[in-house]
């Protein structure tokens, strides 16, 4: 049920959603923000929607990576952005990988659990938009409407994919501006 005192938000993934899939982003050098992401996340600042960023870094884990460099990653990233106007409330990562069966790699519901808690937010409602078929199916799970984008995997996804999903995503579009369309029509 939608609770008014608490706000309803978009939870955007990383990669490949805001920025190119590059497999691990393992250096700045290969880091590239989508052209269209910063009008995306700016309309979605000026409706007054908070925007969270939820991602899984495994590299972390892995070894390919130090957990600061993270960090480096989204300083950059926060910067280029408001260099652009838009503005990210609240970034949440998962460092782990499937072996450490931690409770935030998604499709696990650890990092939208953790934003709701500190930003006050209405999972119910809110939005979850990413590349992947199982961020969908887990904002879905939590009561969000679920937008797959066809950057990064989600063309491949979707079109190899799509006829062994248990449920559709709500919406499918080509990008993260285009998501910003749904968020805005559907809020
Ligand atoms: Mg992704
Ligand atoms: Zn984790």
């Amino acid at each position: 049920m939608h609770n008014g005192n608490r706000k309803r938000a978009a939870f955007l993934d990383r990669d490949g959603t805001i920025t190119e899939e590059v497999g691990y982003l393992n250096h700045l050098s290969r880091f590239q923000i989508y052209p269209f992401a910063a009008e995306a996340i700016r309309r979605l600042n000026e409706a007054g929607i908070p925007v969270i960023v939820v991602t899984n870094q495994a590299g972390v884990s892995r070894g390919f990576f130090p957990e600061e460099f993270i960090h480096e990653v989204h300083r950059h990233m926060i910067g280029e952005l408001a260099a652009a106007g838009a503005r990210i409330d609240g970034i949440y990562y998962c460092p782990h990988s499937l072996a450490d069966n931690c409770d935030c790699r998604k499709p696990r519901p650890g990092l939208l659990e953790r934003a709701a808690s500190e930003h006050a937010l209405d999972l119910g409602g809110s939005f979850v938009v990413s590349d992947r078929y199982v961020d969908v199916q887990m904002g879905q799970t939590a009561g969000c409407h679920g937008i797959l984008v066809l950057t990064g995997y989600g063309r491949g996804e979707y079109e190899w994919n799509r006829e062994r999903w248990p449920r559709q995503p709500d919406s499918v579009v080509e990008n993260l501006l285009a998501a910003t369309d749904v968020i805005l029509r559907n809020r």
